[in-house]
């Protein structure tokens, strides 16, 4: 017979399942909310000296942003203040925390974790992932800015094909040299460097000239960067020098995003010469329409934009000079 060596958990606690934590309470709100009182189970170490906290000093509710479960639900810890026995530690009092929820955090671990799995591994837009968890656009964009520091040992990894592109983070900016006292514009540009095989993101240079990602590329061991076959740029002049500088014998391609926005822009630009050609203009009124009182047969040259040139079975359409009959002439 197999005998449990702990409390068995209650059901709501099962259900909501959120590590180290155990619900105390759960009600519905006036317009169908649920509210769940929940407590750790965590023991509170002090952070100054770890010495486990036994006695309580005070207890104040703290609300905290979860997943849905089944839903939305409002999440309240029940978050606790101990005493430091240590006699020789500075610190007298200290809040606990837990892996889900560290210090001066507000949201847990777990909804960190989702928010950047909906935006990296589903493709979503940061807006999206906020609507779909019911967060702030900020929460979604602060996860991920914590992610995207959080990059691996990138001199251990042996990547065979790289992707750079760039990104501008935010608007143009203007701002005053206190030096010249001029008003200088500023584009806030990145380039972002990742591992086609796996998407994982490799390195974030600031700019997008080739000073930032050839003093990225200088940094990598020399065998890190013999192992590159393949880098996938856009069309940048700027990588493609820092690429010849320290990948000089990696092949370069363009990626299909904007092999195809050359293609459609290309294509574009002979459908309208060989419409300007054939049709002698392009669409839109030929002439704009004269003057109060002046003669409906009379030249249009004037009204006709420079440069473009009238077809022959336009021109036979055209009304002879004189045949009007406008009353009154
Ligand atoms: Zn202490």
């Amino acid at each position: 017979m197999t005998e449990l060596t702990a409390v068995r958990p209650d059901a709501g606690t099962v259900i909501f399942n959120l590590p180290d934590y155990r619900g105390l309470d759960a009600e519905i709100l006036a317009f169908g909310q649920r509210r769940i009182h929940v407590e750790s189970t965590a023991e509170a170490g002090c952070p100054s000296c770890g010495v486990i906290g036994a006695r309580r000093h005070s207890r104040r509710r703290q609300r905290i942003r979860d997943i849905l479960v089944a839903g939305p639900v409002e999440v309240l810890w029940s978050k606790y203040r101990y005493f430091c026995d240590e006699a020789l530690c500075a610190r007298k009092t200290f809040v606990e925390s837990t892996p889900q929820v560290p210090r001066r955090a507000r949201s847990t671990r777990r909804l960190r974790d989702a928010l950047v799995s909906a935006v990296i591994n589903s493709g979503r837009a940061a807006a999206e992932a906020a609507a779909a968890h019911g967060v702030s656009w900020w929460l979604v964009q602060d996860a991920l800015n914590q992610a995207a520091t959080q990059l691996p040992d990138v001199d251990r990894l042996r990547p065979r094909m790289l992707g750079i592109d760039e990104h501008r983070f935010r608007s143009v900016r203007f701002f005053k040299d206190p030096e010249t006292n001029q008003w200088k514009r500023y584009e806030p540009w990145m380039a972002t460097i990742v591992d086609l095989d796996t998407g994982q993101v490799l390195g974030i240079v600031d700019g997008r000239d080739s000073k930032g990602v050839g003093a990225w590329l200088f940094a990598r061991p020399l065998t890190w960067r013999l192992g590159v076959q393949v880098v996938a740029i856009d069309p940048s002049a700027a990588f493609r020098k820092a690429l010849r500088m320290w990948l000089p014998r990696t092949a370069v391609s363009v990626d299909a995003f904007h092999l195809v926005k050359l293609a459609n822009d290309a294509l574009t630009g002979v459908r309208q010469r060989l419409s300007q050609e054939v049709r002698g203009r392009r669409r839109g009124p030929r002439t704009r329409p004269g003057p109060i009182g002046a003669c409906c047969c009379a030249p249009a040259t004037a009204s006709r934009r420079p440069g473009w040139s009238a077809s022959p079975m336009s021109s036979a359409r055209m009304t002879p000079p004189g045949s009007c009959r406008q009353p009154g002439r």
